[in-house]
């Protein structure tokens, strides 16, 4: 059994993918081929947004984000511990500070709740993740940043593909930056990402910032970074795209199975009603945690710890000043993800179930 079975949607989707790759090698347009604007134009209609800047990774998708809004040395972002590195990585590599806020019990995303008493005259941007495929309270976020006057950046890198009253991430909030890393809900076969927005001076600025700040060839008109993702895997996720809706469907099928099976009897992060989730991941919160981990070893099926110790303790960021984050702390000793993907059998969901419950005493 695979974490995540990338070797089945190749297997099914084979044809598409090469077509799609040869047809690059043969036009030879590496760098911003016809591709590129193909996918922007798909994934910005996917989502809703009126722009989709397609960039070198998720990572740089936040970088470039940040850059866009004028981030600075000094300035602050609000964001949550609980999440990969990149996140706040992005904030401090512009010299800014991240301000980390808890994060909620049911979703293990950023407590809107505590957003407001961690604002301060250097609050530039609000940087909430939605974390395993869940989107985080994105209107009550957008709620108190709108009091402020801030943005909005959701890191949809998890979430691509999940809805929230109706709208899709990565189109919840002023920006919206995802990853198509290839274990995401939506990947390329190598690092790329995008950027959405709606804001036309925003898309232009994030435009001109990924290639080296440039508004005509030669002329440098903003600091930029070398962030365009390649033709070749922009192609690929176009050929990708087509079987996205039907995968999407799966793994929500796959979750419900192992909900109906965990259900009064382990806890889950569950989505809540108002939204649905792409289950990049789908992660139980069993009371003993190694012991399941073993367990789950011994039956050779893979299992993983989504972040084992939150930004704010991670040795390279402690020294940053934040509030008591108990609850990320308390997730990140009880959190395991589980096998997830469009392609595992429903069979072997149930196999996984059972080790968890047996060895978790459930
Ligand atoms: C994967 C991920 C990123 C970074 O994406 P890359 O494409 O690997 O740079 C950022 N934030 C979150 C929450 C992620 O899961």
């Amino acid at each position: 059994m695979e974490f995540i079975d990338l070797k089945a949607q190749y297997q099914l989707l084979r044809e598409d993918i090469g077509d799609a790759i040869q047809r690059v090698l043969d036009h030879g347009q590496y760098i911003m081929g016809p591709e590129v604007a193909q996918l922007e134009h798909k994934l910005a209609a996917f989502t809703g947004a009126r722009h989709c800047v397609t960039v070198s990774s998720g990572t740089e998708a936040l970088l470039i984000s940040l850059m866009a809004l004028g981030v600075e040395p000094g300035d602050e972002v609000i964001t949550t511990p609980f999440s990969f590195i990149a996140t706040a990585e992005a904030i401090v590599l512009l010299g800014a500070r991240p301000v980390f806020v808890d994060v909620e019990r049911a979703s293990g995303n950023l407590d809107p709740a505590l957003v407001a008493a961690r604002i301060g005259p250097r609050t530039r941007a609000i940087l909430p993740v939605s974390l395993y495929g869940q989107p985080a309270d994105m209107d009550a976020i957008n709620a108190v940043a709108l009091r402020h006057g801030l943005p909005v950046i959701e890191d949809a890198a998890q979430s691509f593909g999940a809805g929230y009253r109706g709208r899709r991430s990565g189109n919840l909030s002023a920006i919206g930056c995802t990853s198509f890393f290839p274990s995401k809900p939506l990947g390329c076969y190598g690092d790329g990402g995008a950027i959405f927005t709606s804001d036309d001076e925003l898309a232009q600025a994030m435009r001109e910032i990924r290639v080296h700040g440039q508004s005509q060839r030669y002329r440098h008109t903003r600091i930029g970074v070398g962030g365009r993702m390649d033709t070749l895997q922009c192609a690929i996720v176009l050929a990708k795209l087509g079987a996205f809706e039907q995968e999407l469907a799966r793994r929500r099928q796959v979750a419900a199975v192992y909900d109906r099976l965990f259900a009064g009897r382990i806890e889950t992060l569950a989505p809540a009603p108002d939204r649905d989730s792409a289950y990049a991941q789908y992660t139980v919160l069993p009371q003993r945690r190694a012991a399941v981990q073993s367990a789950l070893q011994l039956a050779g099926i893979p299992s993983a710890v989504h972040y084992p110790l939150p930004i704010h303790q991670q040795p390279a960021y402690a020294h940053f000043d934040h509030a008591a984050c108990p609850v990320a702390e308390l997730l990140a000793r009880h959190v395991l993800s589980l096998p997830m993907g469009p392609y595992l059998a429903s069979a072997d969901a149930e196999r996984v179930a059972a080790v968890v419950l047996a060895a978790a005493g459930a």
